[in-house]
């Protein structure tokens, strides 16, 4: 019988379990770091020789080390040439991964542990294919008993007629209206709207999910950015990469196809009146937007391989360097040109204001790797033209802001949760150093990031 948990409200942790207790190295109820480069997540420029005061799961102090000293009695860990910020908080990830043709494994177990080693500590799924057990592992992580992140739960995704076996078919808005409920009282906390949906059924999910306060999503095609943002959806998956809106014959309900639609893209002008015209409406809609260039990466060619992939089955590594390689043979690929100008696209909407989220999206031929490939999102802002700082605060608190939490996470300040990852270097120079997580404290508590990648390496693909 499984018990019922809710998430504290103080900064306290959870009683850890044994199997949880064998990834940490810091637990102490105050602990003091020293001598760090602290880079908040506000964009703000890093701040050298700082003490950090962690307390009972909170920063109870930050300041100059001439003027926050180490508590009497505290664990004090000096961090001279190290720099922290705040736990990633992504909003596109998933628990589940393709292990086959049309075939995604549960790998929930193996996926928590790698999100949380690369320093994610609030994380949204961005829909599910498995039912209940993106709801399960959050609440058994919040109960101390698995080791992850912070999850934001999806339920099932909700779309319409479709070829997938894992995904239920909408009949009806009436039916949209009726997942929405039941997956809400089951705990879900938050809904993704896919591919195939139709307009009147994804307007009825949008009610039902806001009268619970509860938050929409998706990864669309069938329906319009445009018309979606109408409807009220509170965030678009993938950048403009499954934007329809250009699309000339576009028929109303129908997906003319993800590739017809990314032709349109491919061909778009930043600054153009047709894009801006899109990025005001987003805007005004305030709608987010989610940047996923992780996964697009894997499709391109000339693009290195994945990060982690040792961590992968045998099997499933070489699957994917498989098709990495068919890939990067493909110089007629359109992701040449449309990795590029999706990141000029995201990089436009930003500029003019629109609230850009991260997230990595593990799918695809199977090169995004949790953890690994959350720092390379971090990257690859960098590269479509953000600077670290900005990009750690897109990874940071922007996602935060959107899920309603940043008066307590995605940045480092007094009161707000302990949730910190140390790295080696100053990512706010060398973006790459984002990779050198040496300790991710979540609400105070420091996990060893390669006690939890041992534990998984080599079997992702099993659990
Ligand atoms: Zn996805």
């Amino acid at each position: 019988m499984l018990v019922a948990t809710s998430v504290a409200l103080s900064g306290q942790p959870p009683q850890f379990s044994n199997a949880v207790r064998n990834f940490i190295t810091i637990d102490a109820s105050v602990v003091a770091l020293t001598n760090v480069r602290v880079i908040d997540g506000t964009g703000a420029p890093p701040r050298e020789r700082q003490t950090i005061v962690l307390r009972d799961g909170l920063i109870a102090d930050i300041g100059d080390a001439a003027r926050v000293k180490a508590p009497d009695g505290a664990t004090v860990v000096d961090l001279t040439g190290k720099s922290v910020i705040p736990g990633l908080v992504m909003v596109h990830e998933h628990l589940y991964y393709p292990t086959g043709p049309g075939v995604y494994g549960q790998l929930g177990e193996s996926f928590a542990r790698l999100y949380l080693a690369g320093g994610v500590t609030t994380m949204r799924t961005g829909g599910n294919t498995n039912g209940v057990m993106d709801i399960n592992l959050k609440q058994q992580i919040d109960a101390g008993q698995r080791a992850g992140p912070t999850i934001d739960a999806t339920a099932p995704y909700l779309n319409g007629p479709n070829t997938q076996l894992q995904m239920h078919a909408l009949k009806d808005a009436d039916d949209a209206r009726r997942q929405v409920a039941y997956w809400a009282e089951m705990g879900a906390t938050s809904f993704k709207a896919y591919m195939q949906i139709t307009r009147a059924e994804l307007g009825a999910a949008i009610e039902e999910a806001h009268k619970r306060s509860l938050k929409v999503t998706g990864h669309l095609c069938s329906v319009t950015y445009a018309a979606a943002a109408d409807l009220g959806i509170d965030n678009l998956e993938h950048g403009f990469m499954a934007s329809t809106d250009f699309v000339a014959d576009k028929q109303p309900d129908v997906c003319p196809g993800q590739a017809v639609g990314q032709r349109t893209i491919d061909a778009l002008d930043e600054n153009g009146a047709p894009f801006k015209a899109l990025v005001k409406k987003l805007i005004d809609k305030h709608v987010a937007l989610t940047s996923t260039m992780t996964v697009f990466e894997t499709f391109a060619p000339g693009r290195p391989t994945s990060p982690g992939l040792d961590v992968l089955l045998p099997e499933l590594k070489q699957q994917f360097e498989q098709a990495h390689a068919r890939a990067g043979q493909n110089q007629q690929s359109i992701y040449k040109t449309l990795l590029p100008k999706g990141m000029a696209l995201e990089r436009a909407f930003a500029k003019a204001g629109g609230m850009l989220i991260a997230g990595t999206d593990p799918t695809g031929s199977g090169g995004v790797i949790p953890g690994y490939s959350n720092q390379r999102e971090i990257e690859l802002l960098v590269e479509a033209g953000f600077t670290p700082l900005e990009a750690i605060s897109i990874g940071t608190l922007n996602g935060a802001k959107y899920l309603g939490r940043d008066a307590r996470i995605g940045t480092i300040a007094a009161g707000k949760q302990a949730d910190l990852v140390v790295v080696n270097g100053d990512p706010s120079k060398t973006v790459a150093d984002v990779r050198n997580v040496e300790t991710v404290f979540k609400r105070g508590v420091g996990f060893d990031p390669a006690k939890l990648i041992a534990s998984v390496s080599g079997r992702v693909g099993l659990w």
